[in-house]
């Protein structure tokens, strides 16, 4: 997914690697070729426009600070700004108050709106609904058979509706029978046609009428580009649409549409198709998607993680015990608690670039279960032995292995994980992720990283 356009980008910012600062004809050259490279993928040109407008300026306006490279500013700016152009947050589905909520299904033929449905059907059927399906394309006998197939494969009851010829009498008979059997989400898929005609969008607004929907969603093909954008943009202004679906994004698209139609039409994208399977459902998480586009990976997500999971007064607290040589064992067991938190331990020093003052990451080996041990023992000891670890002697040693169902030599063990992890954290505020959490305005040294 998206795989032009990351090397794209990753091309654009390679010019500005290296460079120690940033003059407005660096930051000029490294957008153009940002430009060029949305435009190759087939975004729409307004876009463009607007998404280089606001990194430009940010990026001159002094933003650009000491902490991140510039490369590295540039990519966050054009990185934020990407994530709101894409609208900023996931967009969920709507539920009415009544059972069943509709969710009527519209777009052009082929763009997958019968797969999305019975997808979308398994996916509220994970999340403890109970959807009912119905087709109303009542032009193709074979569409209706297409989705009484699908459903019978993901096991979600499908209205056969036999001897109904009416798009709207078979959706409003399909409501009775959810209702009637305690379904609490029926997803209407609709007859589509090539193009947007007349008689197409009198049934669907006629559909819409009738069943009031909680969504109207529209299914777009993110394989045909910016006609995606289009379709989106009118199927919104006949009918109100509520979101969109885009599909096919496992292909070689270009990213054109994912990236423009929110923007063009107003519509969030709620949820991307990702394969021909149907579980290949996925929604859509603005942030993700940016960060899978511009391909950065590892440490744009361990900052990510870091953003979100520290506690900053906390972390202040701990940058300067770390100062004052004040960090204590009870620090220590509360930074690995919130190393916890940031998930796999070995997962997040892995992230980081063996480099520098990241060398000796690796070496602090904690595995996840050794975290709870390491919690135990240290909840064995007295609160002063916590402050101040050098009165631990043999004798301490041999209580708090006691205490604590563990063996001496583990206690030994994760003693001198404390005095190596304390010395490390020091050397880390002084170091480059300290400079990086600096940036986010949290303090130094405050993930106990
Ligand atoms: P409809 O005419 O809008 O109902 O479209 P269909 O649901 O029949 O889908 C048309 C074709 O697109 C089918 O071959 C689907 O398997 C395929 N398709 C739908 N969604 C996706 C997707 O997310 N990825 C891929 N690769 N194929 C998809
Ligand atoms: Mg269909």
């Amino acid at each position: 997914m998206f795989e032009a356009l990351q090397d794209k980008f990753q091309q654009a910012f390679k010019t500005l690697r290296g460079r120690g600062t940033l003059t407005p004809e660096t930051i000029d050259e490294t957008l153009r070729d940002v430009r060029m490279a949305l435009l190759e993928a087939d975004v729409n040109f307004n876009v463009v426009k607007a998404l280089l407008e606001r990194v430009r300026v940010r990026a001159l306006g002094g933003e650009i600070g000491a902490s991140f490279t510039p490369a590295q500013e540039v990519v966050r700016i054009v990185r934020d700004e990407l994530v709101e152009i894409l609208g900023h947050d996931a967009s969920l589905l709507t539920f009415s108050k009544e059972y069943p909520s509709v969710l009527l299904i519209v777009g052009l033929q082929g763009s997958g709106k019968t797969t999305s449905s019975g997808k979308l059907a398994l996916w509220l059927a994970k999340r403890k609904k109970r959807p009912m399906l119905v087709s109303t394309d009542v032009y193709r006998p074979a569409a209706r058979e297409q989705l009484a197939v699908i459903a019978k494969e993901v096991g979600i009851p499908c209205f056969a509706g036999d001897g109904i010829d009416s798009p709207v009498e078979l959706a409003l008979a399909a409501r009775k029978d959810a209702a009637d059997r305690g379904h609490d989400v029926l997803i209407v898929d609709t007859a589509g046609r090539l193009h947007i005609d007349e008689a197409l969008m009198q049934e669907v607004a006629e559909l819409r009428t009738r069943l009031r929907p909680s969504e109207v969603l529209l299914v777009a093909d993110a394989m045909v580009g910016q006609d995606a954008v289009r379709s989106a943009q009118e199927f919104h202004e006949r009918l109100g649409t509520s979101g969109v679906i885009l599909t096919k994004l496992d292909g070689d698209a270009r990213g054109g549409a994912a990236l423009s139609i929110r923007h063009v039409t107003g519509q969030p994208i709620k949820f991307i198709g990702v394969g021909e399977k149907y579980d290949a459902l996925e929604v859509f998480y603005p942030d993700r998607i940016v960060s899978r586009i511009l391909g950065m990976g590892d440490l744009l997500s361990l900052i990510e993680k870091a953003e979100e999971a520290i506690d900053k007064k906390k972390a202040l607290e701990v940058h300067r015990k770390l100062q004052t040589d004040t960090f204590s064992l009870a620090d220590f067991r509360d930074q690995l608690r919130q190393m916890r938190s940031l998930g796999p331990l070995d997962q997040m020093l892995g992230m980081l670039p063996k480099v520098g003052m990241f060398r000796d990451a690796g070496k602090v080996h904690v595995e996840e279960k050794e975290l709870v041990r390491i919690e135990a023992i240290i909840n064995s000891m007295t609160a002063k032995e916590r402050e101040r670890h050098e009165i631990i002697n043999g004798k301490r040693r041999k209580r708090i292995a006691r205490g604590s169902g563990t063996s001496v030599q583990q206690v030994n063990q994760v003693l001198k994980q404390y005095v190596q992890m304390r010395k490390m954290m020091k050397s880390m505020t002084r170091g480059l992720l300290g400079k990086h959490l600096n940036r986010f305005k949290i303090p130094v040294g405050s993930s106990g990283l």
